[in-house]
């Protein structure tokens, strides 16, 4: 059995679902405290996220769990349960705006050192843990060193490399099928092998980002697409069929969460009306240059 009793709800829509299921049914024997989950789509890993809260509290039988028909399954999977706290951007901004999304973290504390309500784990999802800020990240880090009987976490991210490795090795690391990516169009993927020959040779990059209109926000858009794409090839290691993904692999994991760091940051500045493209982009080239 496979959750078959499920596929039809929400819980189960995911891609690779079947095998994920599986996987988490298996892991719930022994649940670790903390669960990373990468891979997949935004959407995928939270459904991922609530499948695996959902096979932590289901009392249907242990082989088809989550059953997805049970009171605990459908609380998780209507996010009502009160054993499931989900902290994301809807966590944040709902309820008193005046406390601070640090506030509202310092809240959980007392609540992790609880028991959880019904028979099963109580379960806190991050999602998109990269995003979280350093406070809360370190917040958290503090509570997986301490025992907290009946709970559990689940970390989602990208990738593993965007979170904070000191949080990853006290995880267990779920990979979700990576999505496919789509090659970059020919303008892009000039800028992209630019970029990348311009890290070995050092030559060919200011001529094209100083020409005058040449690197407008919307090709660097673009291009940062484009490396984020990359990127994700080379982290997986599927890198049979690009050459750029080849030549990110090189970089090694710290340079490969470097570079996604480079790429956040410069996509951020992006978002300011007030900074030049071309500026950007040179920060790119050079930023992963100036360190090796
Ligand atoms: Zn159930």
């Amino acid at each position: 059995m496979t959750g078959t009793a499920c596929s039809s709800t929400s819980l189960c829509a995911f891609a690779g679902a079947a095998q994920v299921l599986a996987r988490l049914r298996t892991l719930s024997t022994h649940a670790p405290q903390s669960l990373v989950i990468e891979g997949g789509t935004e959407a995928d890993r939270k459904t991922a996220a609530l499948a695996w809260a959902a096979t932590l509290n289901c009392t249907g039988e242990p082989a088809t769990r989550p059953c997805c028909q049970c009171p605990a399954c459908m609380q998780i999977a209507r996010r009502v349960s009160r054993d499931l706290i989900v902290v994301d951007k809807q966590f944040f901004e709902e309820s008193d705006s005046k406390k601070s999304g640090m506030d509202k973290i310092r809240e959980l504390l007392p609540i992790w050192g609880q028991p959880p309500c019904g028979a099963g784990s109580r379960v806190t999802i991050f999602s998109e843990a990269q995003d979280l800020n350093h406070y809360i990240t370190n917040l958290l880090l503090k509570t997986l060193e301490e025992p907290r009987p009946g709970n559990v976490f689940v970390l989602l991210a990208p990738q593993r490399e965007r979170l904070l490795q000191t949080l990853v090795s006290r995880s267990f690391v779920l990979t979700l099928p990576w999505p496919e990516p789509q090659a970059p169009e020919p303008d892009v993927a000039e800028w992209l092998a630019a970029l990348l020959s311009f890290w070995d040779t050092g030559q060919g990059w200011f001529e094209r980002t100083g020409t005058k209109g040449a690197a407008d926000r919307a090709l660097a858009l673009r291009l940062l697409s484009a490396c984020q794409r990359e990127l994700t090839l080379a982290v997986a290691g599927n890198t049979q069929h690009s050459a750029a993904a080849r030549r990110l692999a090189r970089l090694g994991p710290l340079g490969l969460r470097r570079f996604d760091l480079v790429l956040a940051s410069a996509q951020e500045a992006l978002n300011q009306p007030t900074v030049m493209p071309a500026l950007v982009l040179d920060w790119i080239a050079t930023a992963m240059i100036a360190k090796g």
